[in-house]
């Protein structure tokens, strides 16, 4: 059989015809496979959701007990059958609960691994390179210019700023589910034992991590209400980007406006978006870890999906490596 026969691109999503489902589809569909919970990736109103105990946590805090007809938890490497395709789930190193799914049928595995990284977290599980015939890769930061620096560097910069301008607030941007939990635990594991701040969409996501034993230190609800601006100052308030368009934001005191994303290796797009102090840190494979995953699975085929997919397709057809694009849609990059 063609890998083709086994997994291909859909409107709603990646389809598996053998097997009858679905891998991240961004319609309702009767069967879904999900990678993570990621808003792109983890969409409500399926018929049923297969995915990892966490990923099914996850999307029920987000979108309620009622988000799929049924659920059903995949234990990481357990193989479950459906039809006569087998799927194993195996961590990816992004979130938390997220995991590459590989689909096996007729001596043919392809590893459809959703968003990755090989950076060290100390919040979710690290990626494991599952060995297999065709390897679908994101390419969100698929270019060589994309390097990200070790996050504990970012972080010192984070603190050095808090102690060089004790009187002014640090607002720190992060997405609410993965970005943020990674940065309040790279305080803690630099030292920082103060309160952290966080803003209310992050409170529900940051309380589930601490349940599932990942220490985040003492968080306190950033609302002025309780006392005078001049509680924050010198804090570190941590909140969804998007909450720093609106008014939320200006209750701080002379606040340092801090963005934690992959895309802050670009200055231009930092000082677009008025951040001050832009912090690399990235839930996605930068383009050395692209590549030398890429390589460590041994697939002699990748099929690359969300971002810069043109130049890691040159990167593979010049390594001898057969590869094409995806095309792909739905997917806005949540976390990145
Ligand atoms: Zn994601
Ligand atoms: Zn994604």
């Amino acid at each position: 059989m063609r890998a083709s026969d086994l997994l291909h691109p859909r409107p709603e999503g990646l389809y598996c015809p053998p097997g009858d489902f679905f891998i991240d589809p961004v319609r309702p569909v009767n069967r879904a496979l999900v990678t993570h919970g990621h808003s792109d990736h983890a969409r409500s109103g399926h018929r049923s959701v297969l995915a990892t105990r966490q990923t099914l946590d996850i999307m029920a805090l987000r979108y309620g007990e009622g988000f799929a007809g049924a659920t059903q938890a995949a234990g990481l490497g357990e193989a479950i059958a459906l039809n006569d395709v087998t799927v194993t789930f195996h961590p990816a190193g992004h979130v938390l609960g997220s995991a590459q799914i590989a689909v096996e049928h007729q001596g043919m595995r392809i590893v459809a691994s959703g968003d990755y990284k090989r950076q060290k977290d100390a919040t979710c599980l690290p990626f494991e390179p599952v060995t297999c015939d065709v390897f679908i890769t994101e390419a969100t930061f698929g270019l060589p210019v994309f390097r990200h620096p070790p996050d504990t560097e970012e972080i010192a910069r984070l603190l050095k700023s808090t102690v060089q301008f004790p009187e002014r607030a640090h607002l720190v941007g992060a997405y609410a589910l993965g970005k943020a939990q990674r940065v309040m635990r790279l305080l803690r594991d630099a030292g920082y034992d103060k309160p952290i701040h966080i803003h209310g969409a992050l409170a529900k996501l940051s309380g589930y991590y601490q349940g599932q034993g990942i220490d985040l230190g003492t968080l306190e609800p950033a609302t002025i209400e309780t006392g005078g601006r001049q509680d924050f100052a010198g804090a570190i308030v941590v909140g969804p980007p998007s909450a720093f368009a609106d008014r939320w934001a200006r209750r701080f005191p002379d606040p340092i406006s801090c963005f934690a994303s992959g895309w802050m290796r670009i200055r231009r797009r930092a000082k677009q978006g008025g951040v001050e102090l832009p912090l690399i840190i990235s839930d996605h494979s930068d383009w050395d870890e692209l590549t030398a995953t890429i390589k460590e699975t041994g697939a002699g085929e990748i099929w690359v999906t969300h971002g810069r997919e043109e130049a890691l397709v040159r990167w593979c057809e010049l390594e001898g490596i057969a590869a094409r694009p995806l095309h792909l849609v739905g997917y806005e990059d949540e976390g990145d």
